[in-house]
Formats: structure tokens, C-alpha cells, sequence
């Protein structure tokens, strides 16, 4: 917030800017507003900065409800006004290996299921070539609700999730991450590099190892690409092995 310099006016002024941009910014999201609606703050505090029902000394089942009970019947962005089902994730509290891909498309949003469409079965297949099943993973994305049209994820629709992602890899701490496609891995690590840079080398992060690589929906339209995301789980096997030992 800008100094007003100890001129009280400038003061009082500057409060009123802030307090319109607040009223701006809620009545863009479609949102109450924020600042009145303080039987909302504990659940929000809880997810950002970590409640204790959803530590990572608590583990499994227990602890990621709690992460799906705080986002709630979430309206943090506006994608709430068109999805069907808000998709959370699913698989194994105790994942060794988590894959994150963008958002739902239209079969998860009619479900309430991640990848569960066509580029979900190509996913299932990969995860069965890698020796496992889907249960012992867990599968979830950046964003928990369906952009109209399957368009891009923006960049405010990301922000307001990416608590919920955040808790969620906290609780099952994987050993590895695969991250499934552009956004993904540029959520995940920062970077604006391209896909194609990314992948085929392992990441970091928050010091877990992180692979990215292309996005299933990406491989029914190139399949010619499937060599390369063979290339990257093989990595990945390998390092949930040495993980192990
Ligand atoms: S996309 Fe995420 S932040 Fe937006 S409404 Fe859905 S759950 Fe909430």
C-alpha cells in the first residue's frame, strides 16, 4: 500500500482507493465481499497456511478430505458458474508417484472424475505400461473446475486454485511428480520455458523430483510424440526404484 507521508487526508484517501479496488476485484470474481465475510476467513487461512487437519503428519484419507473440505462448494474464481462437477482428484493418500495435469475437459466435468475421457484411458494405459494402477497414484490438476470450451486456464483462475494443489501435494508428499503438459509444468515450476524444453529431465519441486512431459490429450493428436513420453515415464520408473531402495 502506498505511504501517505503522515497527512491524515492522504491517508483516508488511500484506504478508500484500496477498500474500492477490493469492491472491484469481488465484483469481478462474482464473489461476496471478502472483506465482510469473516465466517470464510478461518477455513481460507486454514488451506493457505496449513491447518492441522491437513498436516502432513496426519496423512492419508483423514487430511486430504480436509483439503476437499476447505475448498467446499468453492467460488473463489469464476469457472464455478459454468462447471457441472468440481474435480478434486483421486488415487492414493500415500502415492509414491502423482501426475498433474491442466484442468477438467468434459467428461470429468460431467463426472466429477479426473481423466476419465479419452486422454484419460491413453493416461490409464501409460500408468498400466508403467507396471502400476491407477489406485496406487494419485490424479488430480491445476485447476479442480472445467474452462468453458476446454480453453486455456487464465492466470487468476490458477491463482485462486493453486492453494488446493499445493495442500494436496503436501499431504501425499510423492516421490516423484509427473506433470502432464504446458500448464502444468509452468504452474508447478515457474518457468515459461515450452513442453518441449521441459521435458526429458528431471525438476525440482520443493525438493521433490519433478518430470515433465506432454499432456495425453497432446498424444492423441501427435502420436508421433508417444516416443517421447515413453522416454520420460521410463525415467520416471527409474527413479520411483531408486526411491525405494
Ligand atoms: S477452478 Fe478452483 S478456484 Fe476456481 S471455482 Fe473451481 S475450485 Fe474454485
Amino acid at each position: 500500500m502506498m505511504r501517505a507521508d503522515g497527512d491524515p487526508r492522504e491517508e483516508l484517501l488511500g484506504l478508500v482507493r484500496l477498500l474500492a479496488e477490493r469492491v472491484r476485484a469481488d465484483g469481478e470474481m462474482g464473489r461476496a465481499l471478502s472483506y465482510l465475510v469473516r465466517e470464510q476467513e478461518p477455513v481460507e487461512a486454514a488451506v493457505v497456511a496449513g491447518s492441522a487437519a491437513a498436516e502432513p503428519a496426519v496423512g492419508g484419507h483423514a487430511a486430504l478430505d480436509g483439503v476437499r473440505a476447505a475448498l467446499g462448494d468453492c467460488r473463489r474464481c469464476l469457472l464455478h458458474r459454468t462447471r457441472h462437477h468440481l474435480v478434486f482428484g483421486e488415487g492414493s493418500p500415500q502415492a509414491e508417484l502423482v501426475f498433474v495435469g491442466e484442468a477438467p475437459g468434459a467428461d470429468e466435468d460431467a463426472q466429477g472424475r479426473p481423466f476419465v475421457g479419452n486422454a484419460g484411458q491413453l493416461l490409464t494405459k501409460i500408468i498400466g505400461a508403467m507396471g502400476l494402477r491407477r489406485e496406487e497414484v494419485y490424479i488430480c490438476n491445476i485447476l479442480k473446475c472445467r474452462p468453458p470450451g476446454n480453453r486455456n486456464p487464465q492466470p487468476d483462475e490458477i491463482i485462486s486454485c493453486e492453494p488446493f494443489l499445493i495442500r494436496q501435494l503436501q499431504v501425499i508428499q510423492p516421490k516423484v511428480i509427473c506433470a502432464l503438459g504446458t500448464f502444468a509444468a509452468h504452474t508447478l515450476l515457474k518457468s515459461e520455458a515450452p513442453i518441449s524444453v521441459l521435458r526429458g529431465r528431471f525438476h525440482s519441486y520443493q525438493g521433490i523430483p519433478l518430470m515433465p512431459t506432454y499432456h495425453p490429450a497432446y498424444l492423441l493428436r501427435n502420436p508421433g510424440a508417444k516416443k517421447q513420453v515413453w522416454e520420460d515415464v521410463q525415467m520416471v520408473m527409474q527413479a520411483l526404484r531408486q526411491e525405494r531402495r
